[in-house]
C-alpha cells in the first residue's frame, strides 16, 4: 500500500506534512478521480498522507504508482 503524498489544493500541488491543515479543500490529483475529494492523515507512526474521504480509492492513481516524475509532467502543461 502506497501513501498518497500530494493532493491538489486550489490547483496548486501540496505535500502532505506534519504542518499541512486538515479540512481543506484537498482534491486527488488524478484528473479522473471521482471521490469527493481527500483527507489528511497525520499520526505518529505513519507520515503524513492523504486519503480518499469516499473511504476506498476511486481511481487508480495509487495502484498505477503515480511518480515525481508524472506530477512533474503535469505541472509543466
Ligand atoms: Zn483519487
Amino acid at each position: 500500500m502506497k501513501f498518497m503524498e500530494f493532493a491538489l489544493l486550489d490547483g496548486k500541488r501540496v505535500r502532505a506534512s506534519a504542518n499541512t491543515i486538515r479540512g481543506l479543500d484537498y482534491k486527488c490529483p488524478y484528473v479522473y478521480c471521482k471521490s469527493p475529494g481527500l483527507g489528511v492523515r497525520i499520526g505518529n507512526k505513519k507520515r503524513p498522507h492523504f486519503y480518499h474521504l469516499s473511504g476506498k480509492p476511486e481511481c487508480d492513481s495509487l495502484s498505477e504508482g503515480m511518480t515525481e516524475a508524472h506530477f512533474a509532467m503535469r505541472d509543466t502543461m
